[in-house]
């Protein structure tokens, strides 16, 4: 295409901002200060003054004093990393010691009274060994695909897109549902899902007593309007858990690190809101969100009759804090969920595209014998700040490891010398600026604050919106 074809559009994407001064509300006041984290990570070690004149620089007609801008992070829990007024629940969740656990052959458990249980290394493992293999313990769907599902389009199990022959009808050969109109992938997909699939969305005889396949269902729509995964997740958990008649998966589910959701909550509160309202969702107050619990616990006690005196409010609330705490990519597996944080893991856990493969664990370096085995839950890349943050809202601790503790040292030298750092910045900027290469393999300069988090997923039970009653 000739250069002359292409057209430059000019956006004007400028906030239009009246011109008379206002009081931001403080919800505002503190999207603006992350916005600014997010256009320049940088930012994120600045004091509170210097966050203030950026914030007036962007919004002149707000009337803001730098105090409120502090009080407000402060009480957002957005403050910096040392501050120990964060808060934090890691003394909050408990665990037990996990019952019928296989263990491969170079691991250990060990039960710890601080961080409770951790993996071991029992054996020197050398970088790229496999060091185990799981199948999920709690296989859970992706809610997003369920009409797809529903329609016969996708796998029934993993979701899976439906294989369309050249007359446009999917090739099923004997992998449909006799009943229903629901359709299974593959043999094995079809075998390992049968009986849930009978007792939830046909409600056997057998099964009828435990689980109402009806208001399965209706949960089920619920959660998807409500875009509610963690429900919808700890009600597939529970069919499961009823459905096992040796009783074990249950007593693996209540040994995991345990916390009531209603703790994790204050965490979000303080600081995750703000974030995920930036993304479209919106701040709970605390009523809204207790009526949403119970409005779920009610759906929850339809579809498992038999539920109501063994799991209460308050176990509801454990559960879906459990879950949260402990699932990968939606799933839960045993052995997997015992490896603790390390911002810099010595384990690489690989996930399959097809759930029911379950997840490899791989040794990303050398590990001696005795190392602990460690796994990250957030992105590595990210900057301190970023790390602390979703680390201590999404599982509740203060990350101590020593990335975080190298990358504290390197950022009070930088604040001493703030003239070199802005030299440094420029001289950066100016490379990349004249730069025709891709640099993403040569500066390590976290510029993506937003990336695929994965707190999204472990916070989903927030749903983005409320209806008012
Ligand atoms: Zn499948
Ligand atoms: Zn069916
Ligand atoms: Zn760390």
């Amino acid at each position: 295409m000739p250069a002359d074809k292409i057209e430059v559009v000019a956006i004007n994407d400028a906030q239009e901002e009246p011109q008379q001064t206002v009081v931001p509300h403080e919800r505002q006041v503190v999207e603006a200060v992350i916005a600014l984290w997010k256009e320049d990570a940088s930012t994120e070690s600045l004091g509170f003054g210097k966050l203030h004149g950026l914030v007036k620089k962007k919004h002149p007609n707000w009337q803001l004093s730098e105090k409120r801008v502090k009080v407000l992070l402060k009480q957002y829990g957005l403050a910096q990393s040392g501050d120990q007024s964060a808060f934090s629940y890691a003394k909050d969740i408990t665990s037990l010691p996990t019952p019928h656990v296989t263990l491969p052959k170079t691991v250990l458990i060990v039960m710890t009274s601080k961080r409770g249980k951790c993996l071991y290394a029992k054996t020197a493992i050398k970088k790229g060994d496999l060091i185990w293999e799981e199948k999920p313990l709690f296989a859970v769907p992706l809610l997003a695909h369920y009409s797809l599902i529903a329609s016969g389009k996708a796998c029934t199990h993993c979701g899976k897109l439906g294989s369309v022959s050249s007359a446009g009808e999917t090739v099923l050969r004997g992998l449909d549902c006799n009943i229903c109109s629901e359709i299974w992938c593959s043999l094995t997909c079809k075998k390992m899902d049968q009986t849930i699939h009978s007792a939830l969305k046909h409600g056997l005889r057998a099964t009828a007593k435990q689980i109402d396949a009806e208001a399965f269902h209706s949960l089920t729509e619920y959660c998807l309007k409500e875009q509610w995964n963690a429900l919808y997740a700890i009600a597939m958990i529970y069919a499961f858990i009823v459905l096992d008649k040796t009783g074990v998966k249950g007593e693996q589910f209540k040994a995991m690190a345990r916390v009531s959701q209603k703790i994790r909550y204050k965490a979000l509160n303080s600081s995750a809101g703000a974030f995920d309202s930036l993304q479209g969702g919106a701040l709970f107050v605390e009523e809204q969100q207790e009526e949403l619990w119970k409005d779920g616990y009610l759906r929850f006690l339809r579809a498992f009759p038999k539920a109501a005196e063994l799991v209460s409010m308050d176990e509801f609330l454990h559960m879906m804090g459990t879950y949260n705490i402990n699932n990968l990519d939606l799933s839960v597996f045993l052995l997997q969920s015992h490896l603790n944080h390390n911002c810099a893991p010595n384990c690489e856990v690989e996930t399959a595209l097809q759930k029911y493969k379950g997840v490899k664990v791989v040794a990303a370096r050398d590990i001696k014998s005795g190392e602990e085995l460690t796994t990250t839950y957030v992105n590595p890349s990210h900057t301190l700040q970023q790390r602390q943050r979703e680390l201590r809202v999404n599982w509740g601790f203060i990350c101590k490891c020593q990335k975080c503790k190298d990358d504290e040292q390197i950022q009070h030298r930088r604040k001493s010398s703030t003239g070199a750092h802005q030299k440094e910045k420029a001289e950066i900027r100016h490379m990349l600026a004249n730069s025709t290469e891709a640099t993403d393999g040569e500066f390590e300069i976290p510029l993506d604050f937003n990336g695929e988090r994965r707190k999204s997923v472990r916070f989903d039970e927030k749903v983005v919106k409320v209806t008012q009653t």
